[in-house]
C-alpha cells in the first residue's frame, strides 16, 4: 500500500489492516482500548523539518554552478536525507533559503527531496541572505550567468569538474574528430594529470599513453596518430570544439565565415559580433566573455604553438573540382573517417547525400560497404573507392 500511496488518488498517512469476517470479529471481541480484530499502520513521514548547516555550490560537467544545502540528518519516508539541492539561486532567491534556517522538506514517492518552505519563526536573529558564488569554486575561474537563463556557469575551459566532458566534446566527430580518444582514455589522461587541458592532447606521446591502462603500443600509436590529424580540421572546427558557450557547429561556421582566424575573432567587440547575422546578444557576450578570460587566451596561444590550424581553410576560396556534383559515401575509407571525407567533398564544392538516387553522380565505397552499393550498382552509378576520390578532388 505504501509503495502505491502515489497512485491512490486521495491523501492517505497509513492503513488499517481488519479481519474480514464478522463472525471472527465477534469471537475474537476487544480489549477496553482497542479491536482485537484490527490494527493501524502508519505509513513513513513523506514531510520533515531540519536545519540548513551550509550551502555548497558544485559545477557540473557543463560547467553549471549548482547549489545543495547540507542538512542536519532526518529520517523522511525511510531514508536519511542529508543533502538536498537547491537548483539555482533564483530557487533559494524566491524561498529566501539562508544557512542556519529551518526548512520543511518533502519527498514523495521516487521524487528527489526538495525544500517545501522556510519556518521563518525559527529563523536566527543573524541568518544572511546567500550570495552566489561569482567565482568558480572549483577552480577560481569567472562564473558568469547568461541573461534569461537559470545557471551561473565556470566560463574557465581549464576547470578540471568539466574537463572531461569538455575532452569529450573536443575530439567528437563534428569537431576536432579524434579517433580513439575514447572515455576510458579520457578518464585517465585527467584522473593522472596528464590532460589539464585541451593543448596537452598535443604534448601527448606516445610513452605517456602507453603507461595508461589497457593500452596496447599499437593503440598508444594510433591515438597519437590521430591526434596530430586534428590539427588540420580548420577554424569553424575548432570553435565549435572549444565549447564556448552558445557557440555550436553552425555559429562556429558562421563566425569562421566572418572572421576568417581565431586571432581576429578573439579581438571582436560584442557590436562588431553583432552585426553578424544570426549571432544574437547573448552569443556575442558570451564569445567576448570567453576570449576576455586569461585562461582561454593562453589555451589558445599553446594551441597555436602546437600547429593547430587557426585559419579558416583557403580552399574555401579556392577551385570547386565538385561543384554541382552529389556524392554519397558508404563503408568505411582506409585513411579518411566520414566527417573528414564529407569536408573534403563540401570544400571541393560537392554536397553529401545520404542515399543513393538518380541524382546521385558518385558513390565512395569502402569496406563493408552496404545496400548503397548495391543501389549504386543497380542504377547504374558511377562507384569510385577513396584513392577515386582523391583524384576528382585534385582535378
Ligand atoms: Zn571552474
Amino acid at each position: 500500500m505504501e509503495r502505491d500511496r502515489d497512485a491512490l488518488g486521495y491523501e492517505a498517512d497509513g492503513v488499517v489492516v481488519k479481519v474480514d469476517s464478522l463472525e471472527h470479529q465477534r469471537r475474537l471481541g476487544s480489549t477496553t482500548h482497542h479491536p482485537r480484530w484490527a490494527i493501524a499502520f502508519k505509513f513513513a513521514a513523506r514531510q520533515a523539518t531540519t536545519v540548513i548547516e551550509a550551502i555548497e555550490v558544485n559545477v557540473g560537467k557543463t560547467g553549471a554552478l549548482t547549489p545543495t544545502a547540507k542538512l542536519t540528518p532526518v529520517e523522511l519516508a525511510g531514508v536519511t536525507i542529508r543533502n538536498v539541492s537547491l537548483h539555482n539561486e533564483d530557487e533559494i532567491r524566491r524561498k529566501d533559503i539562508r544557512v542556519g534556517d529551518t526548512v520543511l522538506i518533502e519527498r514523495a514517492g521516487d521524487v528527489i527531496p526538495y525544500v517545501v518552505q522556510v519556518v521563518l519563526a525559527k529563523r536566527p536573529a543573524d541568518a544572511q541572505p546567500f550570495t552566489f558564488p561569482s567565482e568558480c569554486p572549483a577552480c577560481g575561474g569567472v562564473a558568469f550567468r547568461p541573461a534569461g537563463e537559470a545557471y551561473w556557469r565556470c566560463t574557465n575551459s581549464a576547470c578540471p569538474a568539466q574537463l572531461k566532458e569538455r575532452l569529450r566534446h573536443f575530439g567528437s566527430r563534428r569537431a576536432m574528430d579524434i579517433e580513439h580518444l575514447g572515455d576510458n582514455t579520457i578518464e585517465q589522461l585527467v584522473d593522472t594529470g596528464r590532460v589539464r587541458d585541451f593543448a596537452d592532447l598535443y604534448t601527448l606521446t606516445v610513452d605517456d599513453i602507453g603507461t595508461l591502462d589497457r593500452f596496447a603500443e599499437k593503440s598508444a600509436e594510433n591515438l597519437v596518430r590521430a591526434i596530430a590529424a586534428s590539427r588540420e580540421r580548420g577554424l569553424a572546427r575548432l570553435l565549435n570544439a572549444l565549447g564556448i558557450r552558445l557557440v555550436g557547429e553552425r555559429v562556429a561556421q558562421l563566425l569562421a565565415g566572418r572572421f576568417g582566424s581565431l586571432p581576429r575573432l578573439a579581438e571582436a567587440t560584442e557590436a562588431e559580433l553583432g552585426e553578424v547575422h544570426g549571432i544574437g546578444d547573448e552569443i556575442a557576450r558570451s564569445i567576448v566573455t570567453f576570449f576576455r578570460d586569461p585562461t582561454n587566451r593562453n589555451l589558445i596561444d599553446r594551441l597555436k604553438r602546437s600547429g593547430v590550424v587557426m585559419d579558416a581553410p583557403t580552399a574555401l576560396a579556392g577551385p570547386k573540382p565538385l561543384a554541382g556534383k552529389t556524392i554519397v559515401l558508404t563503408g568505411s575509407l582506409p585513411t579518411l573517417s566520414r566527417e573528414a571525407a564529407r569536408e573534403l567533398i563540401e570544400r571541393s564544392g560537392g554536397k553529401v547525400a545520404s542515399a543513393v538516387s538518380r541524382k546521385t553522380d558518385y558513390v565512395v565505397v569502402g569496406e563493408a560497404a552496404g545496400s548503397k552499393a548495391d543501389d549504386a550498382r543497380r542504377m547504374g552509378v558511377t562507384m569510385v573507392d577513396e584513392a577515386g576520390l582523391l583524384a576528382l578532388v585534385r582535378s
